[in-house]
């Protein structure tokens, strides 16, 4: 866990991830769409008969097995927001707000959502795939938004192509999203926004795409590396290498106690920090007990964090698992059920203990 030669930093998770909104205009096909089921193919679907494919061409990978109660809706921009943040904030003692989807710059009022989550005291994230960056980070810099996490899912026309519904593995369409994201990206920089680029590293094949990132785009953006779940070594291995190849040299790891999450910050020559993310395996400590995907392989995310999702009846819910959604609590439920106090104890144990394990 701890990485010899370099420092290793321990902090705490302290982010809440919020789905925003369902709407996404890519289709790619690994999409887990943040647990729930693509909302405009299961209109018409009771929880139990949801699909994970539909009509739209979207996907959403566990939609059929993870036991989905609700379809997701777009978050108002209201005091009802406000509170929910609020309450959930200091139940869980958080401090960050990560605003996702779908496609989290589609939603109307996304400018609106982070000032509330700014007001409430939160540092306000997002992950895009820049589709409409351009027109509304100017609004979201203005709202507070601290930083954008960009998701990479081709450096060119053709590998973004492929990675979509067949129906639209369109070379031209697949060019116009990526110059949509390269001026996503822009705006950031004009705008005072972090920027990051997540990427996913399947095996050494894809080392032309990490190469074509680094060397195209702006040394600002910093580049995260995602080892993928289910390549394993090969996976592992290409990132290494890649890392490698580029001359990085390790400066520090960081483990954020309570969740899956751990990186390894590498310093380019260039002096571009590219870090090396990867999944730890931190399960809770009652609730996945009994879990049937509580095994070596099954459980790919681990205990990521706590999800806020909207429901189409006007509800708040509360999720820890995008493959087992039939744990998302109502928010009010949530509040006092034994599911928060699990996850505040996990969190100041695993901190505690990795902090004495680094004193050791
Ligand atoms: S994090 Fe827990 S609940 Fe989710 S799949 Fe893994 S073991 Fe199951």
């Amino acid at each position: 866990m701890f990485r010899v030669g370099i420092p290793t930093l321990i902090d705490k998770d302290t982010t809440l991830r919020v789905k925003i909104h369902d709407a996404c205009g890519l289709t790619c096909t690994f999409c887990h769409d943040e647990g729930t089921p693509v909302a405009v193919d299961n209109r018409e679907r009771q929880p139990g008969q949801f699909r994970a494919a539909g009509p739209s061409g979207r996907m959403s990978i566990y939609a059929e097995t993870n036991g989905a109660t609700f379809l997701p809706a777009s978050v108002p921009a209201d005091d009802e927001f406000a509170h929910a943040l609020t309450a959930l904030g200091e139940a869980l003692e958080l401090t960050q707000v990560h605003l996702t989807g779908g496609e989290p710059t589609l939603h109307p009022a996304v400018a609106g959502l982070t000032k509330i989550a700014a007001r409430a005291g939160y540092q306000v994230a997002m992950t895009s795939n820049g589709e409409r960056g351009e027109r509304v980070i100017p609004d979201c810099a203005d709202a507070g938004l601290h930083r954008v996490n960009f998701s990479i899912f081709g450096t060119t026309a053709a590998e973004l192509a492929e990675v979509q519904h067949a129906r639209y593995r369109n070379p031209v369409l697949a060019q116009w999203k990526i110059d949509a994201l390269k001026r996503s990206i822009k705006a950031c920089e004009t705008h005072g926004v972090k920027a990051s680029a997540n990427i996913v590293v399947p095996d050494h094949t894809h080392a032309p795409r990490v190469h074509r990132l680094l060397d195209e785009y702006s040394p600002q953006l910093t580049v995260r590396l995602l080892n993928s779940l289910g390549r394993g070594a090969d996976s592992i291995q290409a990132i290494e290498r890649i890392l490698a190849d580029r001359g990085a040299v390790a400066e520090a790891h960081y483990i954020t106690a309570g969740v899956s999450g751990a990186r390894t910050a590498y310093r380019l020559p260039d002096q571009r920090r590219v870090y090396f993310k990867q999944i730890r395996p931190v399960r809770l400590p009652t609730t996945c007990v009994g879990c049937r995907f509580n095994n070596g392989t099954d459980c790919e995310e681990g205990f990521y964090g706590v999800r806020l999702y909207y429901d189409q009846t006007g509800t708040f819910q509360v999720g820890v698992c995008i493959q087992r959604m039939d744990l998302c609590l109502p928010l009010s439920k949530f509040l006092t059920s034994p599911l928060r106090t699990e996850i505040l104890t996990l969190r100041n144990a695993e901190y505690n203990r990795l902090a004495a394990r680094l004193a050791g």
